[in-house]
């Protein structure tokens, strides 16, 4: 069972990627180390709903 999921910038709130999890492996929501494009560096993404 798999969702679909946005990863959002946790420093300025730019929504930079859309991925999919599993419910099973990861029942809370997801931050990942991503390259934002507005910023132009790596800052931390949180899932958001
Ligand atoms: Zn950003």
């Amino acid at each position: 069972m798999r969702v679909h999921i946005t990863m959002e910038c946790t420093e300025c709130h730019e929504r930079n990627y859309l991925s999919t999890k599993s419910r099973r492996n990861n029942p809370d929501r997801l931050e990942l180390k991503k390259y934002c494009p507005r910023e132009r560096k790596v800052t931390l993404h949180r899932e958001t709903k």
